[in-house]
């Protein structure tokens, strides 16, 4: 018999209905005798309500609090999903986070998973129960309530799986896999039955939110297959797995873009040794995470300097950025949020030539111009105006040959 975790997204336990679709989901496997752990997320929307109304409290709200606050979207799901199936007279407990030894460090917000006891739900296993573990959250050495960031719960979920040596990990969604491209964009998207941890890595980096980054890194780390499948079909998923020499021969196997980030311009800066520390130094002292930097020559000795950061900290990115213009005789600092990151990511891109070309070529027939760019093995980004990310998602996904059937290029 086997040991199964399944984690069921927000929309999949959105109201009453689909908690019962849960819970009949689980209890199939459980009859088969099976020993079952889920993992679940907030309701739809909770999430967001949460932070709404810790706002409406006071714009900057303390990130110890709110991470109490939104870790009861989690346990609401786990109390409904266990009291229902304890009405259906299955033996069932639910968990929350600090009960299930859910170890973080204490960032508030976006806390890392250190380590996972499970004494509990071993013993649950052990005498036959059904465990209901509420994603999403954690506890600090202190027993602090934490968060592990938006989309948590499928790191929750793969921990959990590589901590008890889980047979399967599967991530229930509104999706039935993992895609070529987000289908809510576009249309043309095809399941991929396969991707690579590294492929997953950087799509979900690059803004595929079906799986948190940090739950890809645990899956890779430990080695946990994970099958990503819709909650409304019985239809197989998407495995991501390790790579293997099949993988290899399709040079992309994915397009994304994302909108989360900001980009700041510091014109005509000194052209001198120093200066992009002075600049960068500040920014990362406030915790802000660069990710691009680009330096292009100015007329007289002078550099323009471009970086981006999250947009949720680009006003105090932009604040340090004029500070610093001021000090070092910028001639001018200038910010602009309405930008995307679009991308192309495969394995097959390490042994295959001509994928920048092909890019570029695809957003310049579009008439899209290119801000800026960065490429990794198995990755090129290039970023762009914000209003041209759905086109250039579906012109590269076309230009690829990712459209319809014959995709194996
Ligand atoms: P859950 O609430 O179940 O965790 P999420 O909303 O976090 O679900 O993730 C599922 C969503 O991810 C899909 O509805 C889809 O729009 C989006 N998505 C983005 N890129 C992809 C992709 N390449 N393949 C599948 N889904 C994607
Ligand atoms: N409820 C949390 C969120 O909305 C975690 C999750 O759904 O994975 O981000
Ligand atoms: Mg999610």
């Amino acid at each position: 018999m086997a040991l199964l975790v399944k984690k069921f997204g927000g929309t999949s336990v959105a109201d009453i209905d689909r908690i019962r679709n849960v819970a009949r989901r689980v209890v199939a496997d459980y009859d088969q005798g099976h020993d079952v752990v889920v993992i679940l997320s907030a309701m739809a929307g909770v999430t967001d309500g949460l932070i709404r109304l810790a706002r409406e409290v006071t714009e900057f709200p303390d990130k110890r609090e709110l991470d109490v606050l939104l870790a009861t979207g989690e346990q609401t799901t786990a109390a409904l999903l266990a009291m229902l199936l304890k009405s259906m007279n299955y033996p069932a407990e639910s968990l929350l986070g600090f009960q299930a030894e859910v170890r973080t460090d204490a960032a508030f917000g976006n806390a890392r998973i250190l380590d996972i006891g499970a004494h509990r739900i071993r013993e649950l296993l052990n005498a036959r129960h059904i465990v209901v573990v509420a994603g999403f959250q954690g506890c600090d050495a202190k027993g602090n309530i934490t968060t592990l960031g938006r989309g948590g719960s499928d790191t929750s979920a793969v921990a959990i799986a590589a901590s008890l040596s889980a047979d399967a990990c599967e991530i229930f969604t509104d999706v039935d896999g993992v895609y070529t491209a987000d289908p809510n964009v576009c249309s043309k998207a095809r399941k991929l039955p396969r991707i690579s941890y590294d492929e997953m890595l950087e799509m979900s980096s690059l803004g595929a939110k079906v799986l948190q980054i940090r739950s890809v890194e645990f899956a890779k780390k430990y080695n946990v297959p994970v099958h990503v499948r819709s909650s409304f079909s019985e239809e197989e998923g998407t495995m991501v797995v390790n790579a293997d020499a099949d993988m290899e021969k399709i040079v992309v196997t994915g397009v994304t873009s994302n909108k989360n980030e900001a980009r700041i311009t510091l014109k005509a800066v000194p052209d001198q040794p120093g200066i992009a520390a002075k600049i960068m130094t500040p920014i990362g002292e406030a915790g802000i995470i660069v990710d691009m930097i680009i330096q292009n020559p100015h007329s007289g000795g002078k550099t323009d300097l471009t970086f981006t950061v999250p947009k949720a900290d680009y006003r105090e990115a932009l604040k340090i950025a004029e500070r610093v213009g001021k000090e070092i005789d910028a001639e001018e600092v200038i910010g602009d949020e309405k930008i995307a990151k679009v991308s192309v990511t495969g394995v097959g891109m390490r042994s295959h030539h001509g994928v920048a070309a092909r890019m570029f070529s695809t957003l310049a027939k579009e008439n899209i111009n290119i801000m800026m760019i960065t490429t990794s093995e198995i990755r090129i980004s290039c970023v762009i105006e914000e209003k041209y990310a759905e086109l250039a998602v579906r012109a590269l996904h076309s230009a690829f040959g990712l459209d319809g059937k014959n995709s194996d290029e």
